[in-house]
This record gives structure tokens, sequence and C-alpha cells, in this order.
């Protein structure tokens, strides 16, 4: 029986396949799918955890201190019971011979029925036994991450299967999470929470794939190998579907696919629009991968790499200086040339370290530590990175793009901190560009009310809407429950838009926008009207608004700027964008 769930279309197209349901629980532990053939590795890797925890259960027990409470020994046979039963290994190992489950991600998953049967008991009592579960649970996971280490099982998925009809459903996905699914190419993402700019979404966007978020209850209504439609330009997934509602998306499919072809066509047409004013279209990236796919789009440079995503998924210490080196100046020559904005670290809020430098990082709300704040108050750190950029700009046009600025003592720090790097090369004799370009994210409503202290300082400025949005309206753009209220288009974040393209453009000073709002056609024609000539999107989205642009006749658009400033009523505003639309 179909039916349909409702949520965020954070990345358009339509996919049809079978769930991948993965837990919040599951998404903490390494999950991959093994190579077939090493299903009994696998499996010996479970049953050597469970021995494990086995004797450390005897182990604590045999060694319990005289006075330790008596429930203290009960509890521990508990325990020792619910891991000798081998009932909770049964079905972890059909998961591994069956779905090729790693045995971290069986486990989690048998965990998580186990947990649901005991949220249905009514009695109080027994309804807490699920604790027990999840406890016996972590102690197994917990040595078999011992194990996962030496057996070094290959990293993700294999390529042999075929995921291009897999969708993941999950309760919540963090950034780093989902990056580690960019190499696998599921084909649509579900999530039960998420807001349409949180780091997730924005990584999703990245994959070109189908994405809704904040479809509530998605993982619990959902089952594993559902069949399922994911309809991403309107955030509904259709669960179940019958041949018909399918043979109908299919067709939408085919549309959409006809649609993106007839877009190659536009690759090598110069970006201009319909009156002849040139417009640079780049490209954001995540890993320095995605500097490839930037190129091949026609992007004629990195407008934000953003480099925290190298911090992330990493269990022991941060990349040092020759690895971010490496990485930025590999980045640099696959631009040939091209400018490569490296922003520096921007952690905090939703984008946190794990493993063993989880520590560095973790709760850091998005009004904390966040960004350069975060940046100096770890100076080493961050002169580490910023001698790895300067050291990549000898080999092309590597820049320096630094988040979260509002504070004149923040910007002289960072000046100092770059003046320090750059002599720490010279003692070393080590080559970079000395005129390296300098430039700041303007996110904070604070930073466009001062701007000219910006233009004292930098060579080039770009919009972060995502932050600019939030910071603005007072919304957490991570939070599903409020996303109604994260409007792009309210007159506050049009008017901070507006002013920072005008004073700039009358500064001399190079603005772009590379937040999200640089790729949704839906706003191109806004932000051309305003004299916005720089746009820095994922690649996937270049093309799309390279479309806009070329209709567009900005000396016509520009007319109803003063106009739209002043529409405070959505009614009145709404009139405008029609009208906007039609220029
Ligand atoms: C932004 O805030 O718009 C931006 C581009 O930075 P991030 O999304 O990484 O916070
Ligand atoms: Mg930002």
């Amino acid at each position: 029986m179909p039916f349909n769930l409702h949520g965020l279309s954070v990345s358009n197209g339509i996919s049809i396949g079978q769930a991948v349901v993965i837990s919040s629980a599951a998404l903490e532990v390494d999950h991959r799918f093994i190579e077939a053939g090493s299903e009994e590795t696998e499996i010996r890797l479970l049953q050597e955890a469970f021995e494990t925890a086995r004797k450390e259960l005897h182990n604590l027990k045999d060694n319990l201190p005289e006075d330790s409470p008596e429930e203290m020994a009960a509890f521990l046979d508990v325990h020792r019971m619910i891991l000798e039963d081998p009932v909770l290994q049964k079905k972890p190992i059909e998961l591994i011979k069956k779905r090729h489950y790693n045995a971290a991600w069986a486990l989690t998953t048998e965990l998580d029925e186990i947990l649901l049967a005991f949220e249905e008991i009514d009695d109080p009592y027994l309804k807490e036994r699920g604790a027990d579960f999840r406890q016996v649970v972590e102690r197994v996971l917990v040595a078999l991450k011992g194990f996962n280490q030496i057996a070094r099982i290959p990293a993700l998925g294999q390529k042999d299967r075929h995921l291009s009809e897999v969708i993941i459903v999950a309760h919540d996905i963090a950034p780093h999470d989902m990056l580690r699914f960019k190499g696998l190419q599921f084909s649509a993402f579900v999530t039960d929470l998420g807001g349409r700019n949180s780091h997730t979404a924005i990584v999703a966007r990245s994959l070109d794939i189908p994405a809704a978020v904040g479809v509530k209850g998605a993982s619990q209504l959902i089952h594993q190998d559902d069949w399922l439609i994911v309809d991403g330009d309107r955030g509904i997934v259709i669960v179940d579907p019958n041949p018909v509602i399918i043979e109908e998306y299919r067709h939408r499919q085919a549309e959409n696919l006809l649609a993106k072809n007839k877009l190659q066509l536009l690759k090598h047409t110069p970006t201009k629009t319909f009156d002849g004013v040139p417009v640079t279209l780049m490209a954001n990236i995540e890993l320095p991968e995605d500097a490839q796919q930037a190129l091949e789009s026609s992007a004629i440079g990195i407008g934000l790499f953003r480099s925290e995503f190298l911090f992330m998924n990493r269990q022991g210490e941060l990349p040092n200086e020759e690895e971010q080196y490496r990485v930025y100046s590999n980045t640099v020559q696959v631009m040939q040339g091209l400018p490569v904005n490296i922003r520096t670290i921007d952690i905090g809020a939703d984008k946190t370290l794990d493993g063993d430098i989880k520590a560095l990082s973790s709760n850091i709300s998005p009004l904390g530590l966040r960004g350069i704040r975060w940046s100096l108050s770890e100076p080493e750190i961050f002169l580490i990175q910023l001698r790895a950029i300067l050291r990549a700009s000898a080999h092309g046009s590597a820049q320096i793009l630094i988040p979260m600025l509002a504070q004149a003592h923040e910007i002289h720090q960072c000046f100092e901190l770059i003046k320090l790097a750059k002599s720490q090369l010279d003692d070393r004799a080590q080559a970079y560009n000395p005129q390296i370009k300098i430039g700041a994210m303007i996110e904070l409503p604070a930073a466009v009310l001062v701007l000219p202290l910006f233009f004292k300082y930098f060579d080039f400025l770009s919009i972060g809407t995502n932050d600019l949005i939030q910071y603005t309206l007072g919304i957490d753009r991570s939070d599903n429950a409020v996303a109604h209220l994260y409007d792009p288009l309210h007159p506050a974040i049009l008017k901070l838009l507006e002013q920072t393209i005008s004073e700039s453009r009358k500064a001399n000073v190079p603005i772009s926008v590379c937040g999200e709002m640089a790729g949704d056609p839906n706003v191109t024609r806004i932000l051309l009207a305003m004299g916005l000539t720089n746009f820095s999107m994922h690649a996937s989205q270049l093309l799309t608004v390279k479309k806009e642009i070329l209709k567009a006749n900005v000396t016509l658009l520009a007319q109803i700027v003063p106009r739209l400033l002043e529409a405070y009523e959505p009614a009145d505003q709404e009139m405008l964008l029609k009208e906007i639309l039609k220029v």
C-alpha cells in the first residue's frame, strides 16, 4: 500500500530505488559493504569481538571489589547472558552473508530492531531492559573496532556493487558522514532531520542526487529494502509505490535527463547576460577531488574550498603542513592557474572533528567559537594551515579566504599571523607568493554594517548567504523545526545583499556570493539585478544558473531593485518577483 512522506527538498531530481535504512547509532560505526568472498572473515571478526566482550565481562566479575553492591554482579550476569545468547549473533551473521554489511553495521542494524521491539513494550521495567542490550552491543562494537583496524578491510563500498538504485534513509547524517558517502554513488538520500542549508544538505547537493531532509519519521516508517521514489524537486518520498506511479515517475526521470543533456550544450557558451554583461561562474568544493569536476563543468576557478572537510573523518592527528600543502598545491595545479579560494578551517556548529581529536571542536554552537574564532584560539593549527596555503601559492593562484569575521581585532590578528607565517617560510627559504590575495567571507550582519573596515584590508569579499541568513533571522540552518522561517528572500536579507554588493562595487573591491543562493536558479535574476557578476556554487548547479544568466536583462532588472527592497509585505514581494521572472 503506497504512502507519501513529506519533507524539504534539498537536491533536485527523481530517484527510484530500494531503501538502505541506517540508524544514527550505525553512523557512528564504520559501515560499508564488504567484498564478496570475505563474508567468513567478517563473521569471524564479529565472533571474536563477542568473545573479547565475554572475557571482559568475566574478568570484571572475577575482579569485583568485595564491597561492591550486590546488584553489580547481577548486572554483569545479565550482560553476560545477553552476550552468550546465540540469537544476538544470528541476524548480524545473516546480514553479513546476504547483504554484505560489515560486522559493525550488521550488529547495529540488529540492535535497532531490538530497541524498537523494547520501545513497544508497555511494562516500564521491561522497556528499560533495552538499555542492557545497547550496552552489551556497545561493548562488542568497541572490541570490533580494534579488530577492524587490524583487518584493514577495504574502505567504503565496492565498485562492483550496483548502488545506483540504493536510497539511503537515516535519522540524521552528519556532514562528515555524508562525505564518506561521496565515493559510493548512492542514488538518493532521505533523512528525518535537517534543514535546507545544513552542511549535510550542501554536500548532498554537491553529489547531484535527489535528496529530501526533514522527512519526519522516515527512518522509522521506511523499512530495509522498501521500494521508494524520492521526488527531490518537491521533497516527497513515496513508499511502496504502485506500478502506475512508478511509470509516471520514470517518465519524469527521462524528461529530467533530457533537460540535463540539453544543458550540456551551454558548457562552452560565454557567460554573459542577454544585454551583454559578463558574469564569472566559479565552483564550491569540499574535497580536492572535486576540483576536476569543477574544471570540467567550465568553472573559472574555485570560489570556495571548504578546507575543514579535510580535517574530518580522521581518527587521530589533524593533517600536518606537508599533507595540507600537497592537497592545496595539487588543487591549484588541477585548476591550471585559475584562482582557488582556500577558506581557512570553519569548524563548529554542525561541522565537528571526530575520533581522538573530537574534543578540539565538540559542542561549538553556531554562536560559539566557530570559524575564524576557533582558528585564532588555536594559533599553531592556524599557522600550519596558513603556511600550507602560502606554499601552495607558489604553484598557482591560491588565495586565502577567512570565514566568520566581524571584529577589527580579529582582522588585525589574522594579518599578524599571515605575516608571521610568511616570515617562518622566509626563514626556511620556502617559496610562496608574497602578493597572495586575501579575502573575507561576509556572513555576519555585523560585517555588512562595517563594510569599509573590510574594504581597507581585503583584496576581495565573498558573501556566505547560508550563514548570513542564519544569523540575520536567528534561525539554526540545520534545524528542520524552523526551516520554514529560513527565507533567503526575507526583505532584511535582500537589503543586506544589495548593500554589500553595491558598496563593494563602489569601493572597487571584487565581490562574489558563495552561499547556496548563488546556485539557486530561482534567485539568479535577483542577484544579477543587484549588480552581482561573480557567483560560486557546486559544479552540478553551474549550467542551470548559466541558463538563467543568458536570458536575463540586467539593465531592466536593476530598475526593479529599489521597489523590491521596499516590498515588506509578502504579496507585494510576490508581485515584483513575478515581474523579475519576465525580464
Ligand atoms: C555560507 O555561510 O554561505 C558559506 C558559504 O559557508 P558555509 O556554508 O560553509 O558555512
Ligand atoms: Mg558560512
